[in-house]
C-alpha cells in the first residue's frame, strides 16, 4: 500500500515537472525564439477594418480580469462588437477580493459609453480547480509558467462557453497589462480557440496607450485598482515588493539620521554600549568573538576589539567571499585590516585564519538601524541572515537610542537578534 502511495507521489512530481517544462517549451522557448514578434494590435486592427467595410458587428466574450483592466477594452471594443464580458477568475484570492471585483467590473460596464450594449455573465468561482492547475508550481515567480497555465485555464473556459453560445470571437482583456506577455498569450488563444473550434479575436490592449487610458479611466471613477495580480501567490509576491520598498526607504532614512549624529554623542553612546556588553555574563564567559569593523556612524567596534583581544579573547571579523557568502578570519590586532574591495576594513585572508563558524560564541551583529526587540534592518546584502542562521552563537545588537526604529519592516528570513543594548 505505502509503495502504491510513494508511487503515485512520484508519479505527480513527474507530471507536475512535465507540466511545468511543457509550459516553458511552448510558451517561453518557442515564442522569445520568434525573430520578429507578431504586432496583435496590428491584426486585431484588420479584423475591425473588414468587418466594418463589410457592415459587421460581430459578437465577442471578453473574458475579463477585472474592472480596471476592461475600463479601456470596453471603452475601444464596444464601438465595434456586441460583447458579453465574462468574468471568470478562481485564481483570485481572497473571496472578499474576488467579490469586490465583481462589482467593480459591474459598476465599470455601467459606466462605459458604448455604441453596442454590453452584457456580462460570471463563471464559476471554482478555487480549487485554480489550486490543483497551481500544484507545484506556486513559488514560481509571476509572469512564468504558472501565470502561463493560469491564462490557458481562463481562456480556455471563455472558449467553451463561447462556443456553447455561439460568440462569434472570444479573447481576454489580459493583454492590457505590462506584466503579461501578450505574444504568450495570443499564443494561448489561437491554441484553446483551435482546440475548442471558436475563433480567438487577436488583441495586445497595452498598445496605443491601452494601458494608461485604463489608468486614466480608472481615476476619472474613481475605481478600485488592486495592488496584484489576483492569486495568493501574486499577493505574497506584491507584499514582499512592497516590504523591500518600505526596506530601502527606511534604509535612505538611517543613512540621513546617521549624517546629522553629533561626533560627541556618538562617542559618549558607544562608551556606555560597550561597558554594558563588556559586563554581560555572555561576553565574560565567551571565548571566541565575532563582531563587524563598525565605524560612525555605525557603532564604533574598535575599542571593543582591542578590550576583547586584551581579555586574551579569539576575535574574528567578517570577510566576503563572493556576493553571497561571509567568513570568518582571526585577527591580533586592528592593524591586521586593511580596506577591501568595498571600501570597508577587512582581514588578510591569506594571513589570517579561517574560523568556522561553529567555533564562535559571541557575535556582534552590525544593522542600518534596528529596535528593542531584536528585529534589524540589515544593509540589503543579507550577508549577516544567511552567515548566522546555523550559528548558536550568544547574538548581540548594538545600537544608539537616536538610531531605533520602533517599525521594522520584515521578510520571512529575517533573524531576531534575541539580545539588545542600547545605552
Ligand atoms: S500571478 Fe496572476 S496570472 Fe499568475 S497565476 Fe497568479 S493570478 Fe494567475
Amino acid at each position: 500500500m505505502e509503495d502504491k502511495i510513494l508511487k503515485n507521489k512520484e508519479y505527480n512530481k513527474e507530471k507536475i515537472k512535465n507540466n511545468i517544462k511543457n509550459m516553458n517549451q511552448i510558451n517561453i522557448k518557442e515564442i522569445d525564439k520568434q525573430v520578429i514578434k507578431i504586432n496583435y494590435q496590428k491584426e486585431l486592427e484588420k479584423i475591425i477594418k473588414y468587418n466594418e467595410a463589410n457592415n459587421i458587428v460581430p459578437t465577442l466574450l471578453l473574458h475579463s480580469c477585472c474592472g480596471p483592466c476592461s475600463s479601456y477594452v470596453l471603452e475601444y471594443l464596444s464601438q465595434y462588437f456586441k460583447i458579453k464580458v465574462f468574468y471568470y477568475n478562481p485564481n483570485i484570492y481572497p473571496s472578499d477580493e474576488y467579490w469586490y471585483r465583481v462589482d467593480e467590473q459591474q459598476k465599470i460596464i455601467d459606466l462605459t459609453d458604448s455604441k453596442y450594449p454590453i452584457d456580462m455573465v460570471c463563471g464559476k468561482y471554482d478555487t480549487d480547480r485554480f489550486y490543483k492547475m497551481a500544484e507545484g508550481m506556486e513559488d514560481i515567480p509571476e509572469g512564468g509558467a504558472r501565470c502561463h497555465k493560469c491564462y490557458e485555464l481562463r481562456l480556455k473556459e471563455a472558449a467553451m462557453i463561447s462556443k456553447k453560445e455561439g460568440f462569434d470571437y472570444f479573447t481576454t482583456t489580459l493583454s492590457i497589462s505590462p506584466h503579461k506577455n501578450s505574444q504568450v498569450l495570443n499564443k494561448i488563444g489561437e491554441k484553446v480557440g483551435k482546440e475548442i473550434g471558436v475563433r480567438h479575436l487577436p488583441s495586445d490592449f497595452k498598445k496605443n496607450n491601452g494601458y494608461k487610458r485604463s489608468c486614466q479611466i480608472t481615476q476619472e471613477y474613481n475605481l478600485y485598482r488592486q495592488d496584484y495580480c489576483g492569486c495568493e501567490f501574486s499577493k505574497r509576491e506584491s507584499e514582499m515588493r512592497q516590504i523591500k520598498k518600505e526596506k530601502k526607504e527606511l534604509r535612505e532614512y538611517m543613512k540621513d539620521i546617521g549624517k546629522n549624529l553629533e561626533l560627541s554623542y556618538m562617542e559618549e553612546a558607544d562608551k556606555i554600549i560597550s561597558q554594558k556588553l563588556f559586563e554581560s555574563e555572555a561576553y565574560k564567559s565567551s571565548k571566541v568573538i565575532f563582531t563587524y569593523i563598525g565605524e560612525y556612524p555605525e557603532i564604533n567596534t574598535k575599542p571593543i576589539i582591542e578590550k576583547a583581544l586584551n581579555d586574551k579573547k579569539i576575535v574574528c571579523v567578517p570577510y566576503c567571499v563572493d556576493k553571497e557568502k561571509m567568513q570568518a578570519y582571526q585577527i591580533n590586532s586592528l592593524e591586521e585590516l586593511h580596506l577591501g574591495k568595498f571600501n570597508i576594513l577587512e582581514p588578510d585572508i591569506d594571513k589570517a585564519k579561517h574560523i568556522s563558524i561553529d567555533k564562535i560564541d559571541f557575535m556582534i551583529i552590525p544593522c542600518s538601524t534596528a529596535n528593542l526587540m531584536g528585529h534589524r534592518l540589515g544593509f540589503g546584502g543579507g550577508y549577516y541572515d544567511r552567515y548566522i542562521k546555523n550559528s548558536h552563537a550568544y547574538k548581540v545588537l548594538l545600537i544608539r537610542k537616536k538610531q531605533i526604529s520602533e517599525d521594522i519592516p520584515r521578510e520571512k528570513h529575517d533573524i531576531i537578534i534575541e539580545n539588545v543594548i542600547s545605552e
